[in-house]
């Protein structure tokens, strides 16, 4: 095998490497992957350290498809990102037989079949990490971890190591594999004894075995624990047509596929084909936590489309959650950071849906009773997936006959001793700071996350402190000195100075972290960044009524009781005054509501009239914001005489220019404190400028500029373009009717197409044919789009016709018609309607 071509121009070291690597390919692959060796193993590790050593002084040879990467390269320091392009999405789950039997209900009644008649193709759903390879003209180049099913971590170092993986595939191709790593019940089971034998900490299931090997940042480690890769899909232009040519491909290309892959028929084709899968499950080499089943027709697949990102064909059907019966050895109490306290069932220890729980919490006295969980008590502890474990219920039979009395919360705090009180479902102990749970978590919730982002002050240092009589409230956390804390355990000058450093470097932090540390109840970080918003300053937020708090959208009665109660505390209040003045949290920028909120907006060149800061100070009066350089969040700007840099760039993003007038214009017409449409200003504006120039066709492709035009304009109109709230989703689709519809789309980072049908699902298709235009957010999420359009859209009954109806007569009466036209993208229209002419 020679991957490069022009091999005879390599110098004569170089050619030495490559046929050596050749040659340790030929023999990897006769032992691994035919499992007939061709040379005694001492002649292949003699091979394989040569090339080790070769690699090592020549890094820059090192081949993709070399079998030394098996083994694992150096160390990282962390991981890095990868971006998967096509998103890794999540499926939908069935918890039981009905669940199951209404998808199929479901799907059958979309495609318009009788649920008996669909076809769908059957998987193992495995419990282990799904992960992205990418190959590049064959090669694997990267891999990646799910994440977020948009960004995950690289793992490819890693992923080099599974056996499973290909470093190259038999076609030079460009494609994404996904599929799923996992270990072995016998290889988690061999690891596990090692691990013993060793007097090492054994792994908890299969699942967190493979999580836990693939993600380490040595490859060497994750080499060693001998994971599985089990491929189910792929991405590649002119692939396979269907699930059953895709892994027949990735077999044929060397990939381990499922050999529990059937089609099966209908409703009741689901239902056996599930209850075998449980039946042989404890046989399977890998565990399994369900079974996948996907419409097995690719037309079918896009009529059905995909609803929220989440595939509309394709359902888990899981394995009912695990139940075992455990003693009830005692319940204990928890105080947190607000008081509250928290029954804590301590079990005796049970293994359950893989882990061995020994406490389950049960939130409050209510769930105690009305789950009837006595000292004592026989329960049973229930627990799925990846699920927190809880308790189902007791089991009366297997009470003592004498009976066992009910459990209460104690009346006083079991850690300070104060009175506990009942506030509605809860029980809060009364200590505040004098209560050192309360004060331990209340600490702990300051510095994390989210909140005053305190490196290193983790509960169990918080715990250290506290028990070395160094801290008592939060406050005393600022007056630390690293002398004191070098001493404690684990602690040394290094991090004793780390930590206090942390502490202090925490001085200034926004106010809205602030906020959210003191951790008010009902004053999340949602909340919190409204009240910074709002109020501007700690100061002002102090000094605030209850009127002004009431004031405020999500803010209700329970909120400003809470805010107000904190705050006026007898030592609370005085805490977070001491807080506020220790830490000095920076101003927000305090935001008027009005025709700008929301608006970033930046000011450049020289203004005919308005100095600077008389323009700044009226944006702001509009609730918008004056920023100083211009971004892709820079809403408008606004130009004068002279005006440079910043202009070009603005003109380069497409972000709306205006000048002095405009702004002077909503000033006069916006009644303070009062909103006005910004949208029908923009409009006017969107048709004026439309009007000065040459009209595009849909011949050509439409200018990039006219993105924000295209958007501005049917946002005037009272349309909806992408989904509230989801920016990625901000696309826009203008269909034409036509036998052969065209959509233009134009995308947010400016681009405009002009998209042939087979983009997307026949569905849009059929509506689209059916009727003059349709104008949508994210195409695929179409019951989105009806509730979106006020139409109600049943069983998914929806006629096409009233959709498009509600949405042509848009609350600003301009009809879709008149819309296109006046923005000009529509130039030549076929009359007759052709329906479902593609269908
Ligand atoms: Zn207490």
């Amino acid at each position: 095998m020679t991957t490069f071509a022009e091999s005879n121009i390599l110098s004569e070291p170089r050619q030495e490497y490559e046929s050596k690597v050749d040659l340790l390919c030929e023999w990897a692959d006769a032992y691994y992957d035919k499992d007939q060796p061709v040379v005694p193993d001492s002649v292949y590790d003699q091979l394989f350290r040569e090339v080790q050593t070769i690699e090592a002084a020549n890094p820059e040879w090192v081949r993709l498809d070399s079998p030394t990467l098996r083994v694992g390269a150096a160390p990282l320091k962390e991981f890095g990102q990868v971006e998967h392009g096509e998103p890794m999405l999540s499926i939908d789950n069935a918890l039981n037989a009905e669940e199951a039997a209404a998808f199929g209900i479901r799907v059958a009644n979309e495609l318009g079949l009788d649920p008996e008649e669909v076809l769908y193709g059957k998987e193992p759903k495995y419990d282990g990490l799904s992960c992205s390879l990418v190959y590049e003209n064959g090669l694997l180049v990267q891999a990646g971890t799910r994440g977020d099913g948009f960004v995950g971590e690289d793992v490819t170092a890693q992923v080099r190591t599974i056996r499973d993986v290909p470093l190259t595939l038999k076609a030079p191709v460009t494609c994404k594999v996904r599929g799923e790593v996992l270990m072995t019940k016998a290889q988690f089971a061999r690891l596990n004894a090692e691990a013993e034998a060793n007097g090492q900490k054994k792994l908890v299931n299969t699942r967190n075995a493979a999580a836990g090997s693939l993600r380490q940042l040595d490859p060497r480690i994750t080499a060693k624990r001998g994971l599985s890769f089990m491929a189910y899909n792929l991405i590649m232009d002119n692939g396979p047509a269907d699930q059953e040519g895709i892994l027949n491909w990735l077999k044929g290309q060397g990939f381990k596929v499922s050999d529990e892959v059937e089609v099966v028929k209908g409703l009741s084709g689901i239902q056996s084909s599930f209850e075998r899968m449980a039946e042989i499950r404890p046989n399977l080499e890998f565990d399994i936590d369900g079974t996948v089943y996907k419409v097995l027709k690719h037309e079918h697949q896009q009529v059905l489309g995909y609803s929220n990102r989440v595939p509309r064909f394709y359902i888990a059907y899981k394995f009912p959650a695990e139940e075992k019966s455990t003693a009830v050895l005692g319940i204990d109490v928890q105080v947190g950071r607000t008081g509250a306290l928290t029954p804590v069932c301590r079990l005796e220890p049970v293994f359950v849906g893989g882990v061995t729980v020994s406490n389950v919490t049960l939130h409050n006295l209510d769930q105690v009773r009305l789950k009837d969980v006595r000292v004592g008590d026989t329960v049973i502890v229930r627990r799925a997936g990846d699920v927190i474990p809880e308790i189902v219920g007791s089991l009366k039979d297997m009470r003592p006959a004498e009976g066992l009395p009910e459990w209460e919360m104690p009346e006083h705090c079991p850690t300070c001793g104060s009175a506990v009180i009942k506030v509605n479902a809860k029980h809060i102990c009364t200590g505040g700071v004098s209560c050192p749970d309360q004060q331990l978590y209340r600490i702990v919730h300051f510095a994390s996350r989210g909140c005053m982002d305190i490196d290193g002050l983790g509960e169990s240092t918080v715990v250290q402190l506290i028990g070395a009589g160094l801290i008592r409230t939060i406050s005393d956390l600022y007056a630390l000195q690293p002398e004191q804390i070098a001493n404690l355990e684990g602690m040394g000058k290094r991090s004793a100075k780390k930590l206090v450093d942390a502490i202090q470097g925490s001085v200034g932090r926004q106010l809205h972290r602030f906020i959210a540390a003191l951790g008010i109840e009902e004053v999340g970080s949602a909340t919190a960044k409204l009240l910074a918003r709002s109020f501007g300053t700690f100061e002002a937020l102090l000094s605030a009524t209850d009127e002004e708090l009431l004031a405020l959208p999500d803010v209700g009665p329970a909120t400003t009781a809470s805010i107000r109660g904190a705050l006026t505390d007898a030592h609370f209040g005085d805490e977070v005054r001491k807080l506020a003045a220790l830490v000095n949290p920076a101003p927000a920028d305090k935001q008027a509501e009005g025709p700008l909120t929301g608006q970033s907006i930046v000011l450049t060149g020289k203004l005919p009239n308005l100095e600077r800061d008389e323009a700044k100070a009226i944006i702001e009066s509009l609730g918008g914001k004056a920023s100083s350089s211009v971004s892709k969040k820079t809403t408008a700007v606004i130009a004068g005489e002279e005006a440079g840099q910043k202009l070009a760039q603005a003109k380069e993003l497409g972000i709306p220019i205006y000048d002095e007038s405009w702004l002077l214009a909503l000033d006069a017409s916006t009644p303070k404190a009062e909103k006005i449409d910004f949208a029908s200003i923009e409009a006017e504006r969107v048709k004026a400028e439309i009007a000065a120039r040459p009209n595009p066709t849909w011949e050509s492709r439409v200018a990039v500029e006219d993105t924000p035009v295209v958007i501005g304009a049917l946002r005037a109109a009272g349309l909806p373009v992408g989904i509230p709230g989801d920016e990625s989703a901000d696309i826009i689709c203008v269909v034409e009717n036509s036998p052969i519809p065209k959509a233009l789309i134009a995308c947010p980072n400016g681009s405009v197409f002009r998209f042939e049908p087979t983009v997307f699902e026949p569905s849009f298709w059929a509506f689209a044919t059916r009727n003059y235009y349709l104008v949508t957010g994210n195409i695929a999420d179409r019951t989105g789009l009806a509730e979106r359009a006020g139409v109600d859209m049943g069983s998914n009954k929806v006629s096409g016709r009233a959709l498009l109806r509600a949405k042509a007569d848009g609350p600003s009466g301009m009809t879709l018609e008149q819309l296109l036209e006046a923005v000009g993208v529509v130039k030549e229209r076929t009359p007759e309607l052709v329906q479902g002419s593609l269908f």
